[in-house]
């Protein structure tokens, strides 16, 4: 069998029939009757099967016995023609080898009660499965997606630390990074943790964003981004939150709010629109099975304008809906942060089309941002998309360094560990900006998936971090 080279399910499907071919895979289901068995395999290529059609008159019982949903089976055949519909092609198999068998007990993958959360639990069924089988192709097709987005307009993709001593902006609380015996913790005179003895001889953690080491990069290469691990440790159990993510940062020299709004206004389009064209089999699988509003959603934000509000009239709408009788559990008042609830009115009720919201009040925004005339609210932009809530966070940044450092200040924060940061404001400062995309927030989007767990292959929240 091993003289013939095995071709991948998505191009057998494609082929034309007549040639002699090996197929890998898993047995996906198996049904027949004493003459002849129909075994439909998968490969992970694709979410389409291939038939194989195998006559008893070749194949005895005792091998179709061993032929289970999960076992993995080598198949030799002619493609033909397909009879039946469903399928252009299906193989006529002359020789099956079984590679590995798999107890039908043990993988109960046809059940009707294998949940997506009891699927969380079985590491190995998971991925096996169509859902995931097409969430991790999507997820795949639009981590190749963002690298060919700044690639083909030059930016210098940044490989940014993951383990730091800032908290870029306490966007978050952090993991804590240590070599030292937690059963015998050094102390100062004082009393205090020593992290002089640490291994990095200081208090270190996995990074909340890449941003401001982002920010040397845009000040010294133009454009950059960067697509890696985050880490947070916020102990919030939300369909919308892990403790760690993806996250895309751009940051561009010489850009304003404007551009850097025009960006990812572009930017999103350009990942939808990969989906759609590049991912229509896996799309429809998951618009039937779980989001059946998934493809036309996606459309629903391309062919629009998003809409720019500011906070400030942001809120006057909300509290217009209130007046109204439209019920929210969290309040809104000028100068809170909104909700994912107050986030989806806006977008999914009022506008009906992605909403980028401007000009915070600067105490719920980070230190960095550009500061407005008024003295209350900075430049910051964030992306609301339907379904989802927040996808982007950014801003222009301040490039002052008299207000960052007053701001700095203000805030209380230790300039100590921020001095790298602040010089790209003292040597050669200039207008910039950039934004942060969460990878899953955008796969909730392209897959219609509910639960933010679903589009990772192994989450990580309180309390999770098995396999
Ligand atoms: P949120 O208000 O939704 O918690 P945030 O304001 O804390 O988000 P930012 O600090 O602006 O988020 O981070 C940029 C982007 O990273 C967000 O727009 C979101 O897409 C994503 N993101 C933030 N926190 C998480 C998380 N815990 N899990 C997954 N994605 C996240
Ligand atoms: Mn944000």
């Amino acid at each position: 069998m091993e003289t013939l080279k095995r071709t991948k399910i998505k191009d057998l499907l494609l082929a034309a029939p007549g040639t002699e071919v090996l197929a890998k895979g898993w047995v996906r289901t198996k049904r027949g009757n004493k003459q002849v068995k129909f075994i439909a395999l998968n490969d992970g290529s694709t979410i389409n099967n291939i038939q194989v059609v195998a006559s008893a008159e070749n194949f005895d019982e005792e091998l179709f016995k061993r032929i289970t949903t999960g076992a993995s089976l080598a198949v030799r055949g002619e493609l033909v023609a397909s009879v039946g519909s469903g399928q252009a092609v299906e193989i006529q198999a002359s020789e099956i080898e079984v590679l590995g068998e798999c107890d039908p007990m043990r993988f109960p993958l046809q059940k009707k009660d294998t949940t997506l959360e009891y699927l969380r639990s079985v590491a190995h069924m998971r991925l096996r499965t169509n859902t995931f089988g097409a969430v991790l192709r999507i997820r795949n097709a639009m981590a190749f997606a963002i690298h060919k987005f700044f690639n083909e307009k030059g930016f210098v993709y940044l490989h940014t630390p993951l383990i730091t001593e800032s908290d870029a902006e306490g966007a978050g609380d952090m993991f804590q990074v240590t070599t030292m015996n937690l059963k015998q913790v050094p102390l100062d005179k004082k009393g205090n943790v020593d992290f002089s003895k640490d291994f990095f001889g200081k208090k270190t953690s996995l990074t909340v964003s890449g941003q401001l080491e982002g920010e040397l990069g845009a000040t010294a290469l133009g454009e950059i981004y960067t697509f890696g691990p985050t880490f947070r440790a916020e102990n919030s159990n939300t369909p919308r939150h892990l403790a760690e993510f993806w996250m895309i940062e751009p940051e561009m020299a010489f850009y304003d709010i404007n551009d850097n709004m025009a960006l990812a206004e572009e930017f999103v389009k350009y990942l939808v629109q990969y989906a759609l064209d590049n991912c229509m089999d896996d799309l429809r699988f998951l618009n039937d099975k779980y989001d059946g509003e998934l493809i036309e959603r996606m459309q629903s934000v391309l062919g629009i304008a998003f809409e720019k509000v500011t906070y400030t009239r942001a809120v006057e709408i909300l509290e217009e809906a209130i007046a109204n009788g439209v019920q929210f559990e969290y309040p809104v008042h000028w100068g809170t942060d909104f909700q994912s609830e107050h986030e989806r009115y806006l977008v999914e009720k009022y506008f009906r089309k992605p909403v980028i919201l401007i000009d915070f009040p600067k105490d719920i925004k980070a230190f960095y941002m550009k500061q407005n005339e008024d003295g209350r609210t900075v430049r910051g932009m964030d992306v609301l998309f339907p379904k989802i809530g927040e996808i982007i966070g950014g801003s222009e940044r301040e490039a002052s360094l008299e207000k960052l450092e007053k701001r700095i200040e203000e805030l209380g924060m230790s300039r100590k560990n921020l001095e790298w940061y602040i010089d790209t404001r003292r040597y050669g400062t200039v207008p910039h900006s950039g934004f942060g995309l969460g990878f899953e927030r955008l796969l909730l989007f392209v897959t219609g998936m509910a639960n933010i767990r679903d589009v990772i292959p192994f989450p990580r929240t309180p309390k999770n971090a098995e396999f």
